[in-house]
């Protein structure tokens, strides 16, 4: 991936503004505040590609970035914030919805995970949600420079089993500070572009 070579081409607010690129799309999901923009910078290998999250749960756009003309990161609104009301809820679920379940060119989707603690219910509903669909997931297990080293294998444990994780899918420990498993990373992202 050349850092140069990554722009957002739009963020959408409805179906009719998704981008025709011909690439397959990888949505990133998870609850606020995982880690998601972070992970975003981090592959991108820019500081700044992603916003992070100064404003959690406000930005109610699908933002569709072209990653070097190879493939598309579509960043999904966090789940999850405390503060969003009802109405926002409600439209944030429609739009989710139906990206995920209609999106042709979505190949596979990222989902984020906190590996410090046991998985919140959202994001075991999202992954069986991901599940239902029969969408590959690649797990990314955030902040694992906040674990130390011996204890990562108990945590992504605990991890697999809250969501019952599906041995066909991909998981993998991460940081967006030390890029440690990036390698990892890009090599599952590769499976599915
Ligand atoms: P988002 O809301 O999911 O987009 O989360 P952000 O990327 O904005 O990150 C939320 C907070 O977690 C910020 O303070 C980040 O600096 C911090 N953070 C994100 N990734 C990591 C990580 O891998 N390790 C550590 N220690 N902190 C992280």
């Amino acid at each position: 991936i050349n850092p140069n070579n990554i722009d957002i081409i739009i963020s959408a607010v409805s179906s009719e503004q998704y981008p025709n690129t011909g690439l397959s799309e990888i949505a990133l999901s998870g609850r606020s505040n995982v880690g998601k923009s972070s992970f975003i910078n981090a592959v991108a290998g820019r500081r700044n590609m992603a916003r992070t999250s100064s404003k959690p749960g406000k930005t109610q756009t699908l933002n569709f970035y072209n990653m070097d003309d190879q493939f598309i990161f579509v960043d999904v609104p966090g789940y999850g914030y405390a503060k969003q009301s009802k109405k926002s809820r409600e439209q944030w679920g429609r739009m989710i919805e139906s990206y995920l379940a209609e999106r042709e060119p979505l190949s596979a989707v990222i989902q984020l995970i906190d590996l410090r603690h046991k998985p919140t219910e959202d994001d075991v509903l999202m992954y069986n949600y991901l599940k239902h669909f029969e969408i590959p997931v690649i797990i990314i297990c955030t902040k694992m420079d906040k674990i130390s080293k011996s204890k990562v294998e108990k945590h992504l444990k605990i991890v697999r089993e809250a969501i019952d994780f599906d041995p066909d899918d991909i998981i993998i420990p991460f940081s967006s500070m030390d890029k440690n498993n990036m390698p990892k990373v890009m090599d599952a992202i590769s499976k599915f572009v």
